[in-house]
């Protein structure tokens, strides 16, 4: 068993809801070991009941697959922050045309939105952006427009 093989093809997986990003670069995965019969992946969930989670370790199954048996351990403790995007991961968001996380804003969604950060707009990088909609396409990321160049963005919301 080639285990660096075997973190290689897991750092391909793309996240289900957001292709330009892998898994790794959202800091969804916690850990991979080799088990007698195949590998373990340790797999964090984003937020809590997030429908996606089933799917992701369906796609971390498949694309292990050739490397033996796979046992996927869901690790909700410590949970999951926007902290552990990634300064890749970051990069790609933007240039996908999600503004990253600016900052953590300890543990509510509320305290987060309430204190709205000052977002430069990923397309032309125009510093007038306002909030159109507390939320987007998924309730992690909120909608706002950029002024300047008059295009919507999404903004993924640090907790
Ligand atoms: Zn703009």
């Amino acid at each position: 068993m080639n285990l660096a093989a075997a973190r290689e093809r897991l750092a391909t997986v793309p996240d289900p809801e957001i292709p330009a990003v892998t898994l790794v670069d959202l800091g969804i995965v916690r850990d991979l070991r080799e088990t007698p019969g195949g590998v373990e992946v340790v797999l964090t969930p984003t937020y809590s009941g997030c429908p996606a989670t089933e799917l992701i370790a369906d796609d971390v199954r498949a694309a292990l697959a050739e490397f033996g048996d796979v046992t996927v351990t869901l690790q909700r403790a410590p949970a999951w922050s926007t902290d552990w995007i990634s300064a890749e991961g970051r990069e790609k968001l933007q240039q996908y045309g999600i503004v990253p996380p600016q900052c953590h804003v300890g543990d509510g969604s509320e305290q987060a939105i309430r204190v709205l950060p000052r977002l430069r707009c990923p397309r032309c990088d125009g510093g007038k952006t306002e909030q159109l909609s507390r939320f987007g396409s998924t309730p992690c990321k909120s909608t706002w427009r950029c002024i300047e160049c008059g295009e919507p963005f999404e903004y993924f919301k640090p907790f």
